[in-house]
């Protein structure tokens, strides 16, 4: 069984982590109570026009849906850099086996192996 570099996928987590905030915050707001993110409504809240307040509308449910996609994204790190600082970094969540390194060099989140991937 070789040895995972785990600083090497620490570093690549933390740089994703910082980027993904970057992200997030420029959408959306956390709830400092459960740590969800929700998004921000863009522009100003006092559109009379109908026609304003649907396209306001329409951007708010697809900034919703990029918040929630990189929300999972987010989480999925944390969970990774909790795993490097207390163990099991690197293990497949289905067969317990050790992650292909070419898998978590393409995604250094990954919790699965190649096979069980799509799980
Ligand atoms: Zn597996």
């Amino acid at each position: 069984m070789s040895k995972l570099n785990l600083e090497y996928y620490k570093k690549n987590l933390e740089e994703e982590k910082t980027l993904l905030e970057g992200q997030l915050s420029e959408l959306g707001v956390v709830d400092p109570k459960s740590n969800d993110w929700g998004a921000i409504l863009p522009g100003k809240d006092d559109q009379a026009d109908p026609s304003i307040a649907a396209d306001r509308l329409e951007d708010f449910g697809e900034r919703s849906a990029t918040l929630g996609e990189l929300e999972i994204r987010y989480k999925s790190i944390l969970e990774a850099l909790k795993k490097i600082e207390i163990g099991g970094y690197g293990v497949c969540k289905i067969c317990k086996e050790i992650i292909e390194t070419k898998r978590l060099e393409a995604n250094p989140s990954s919790n699965t192996c190649i096979k069980h991937k799509e799980e």
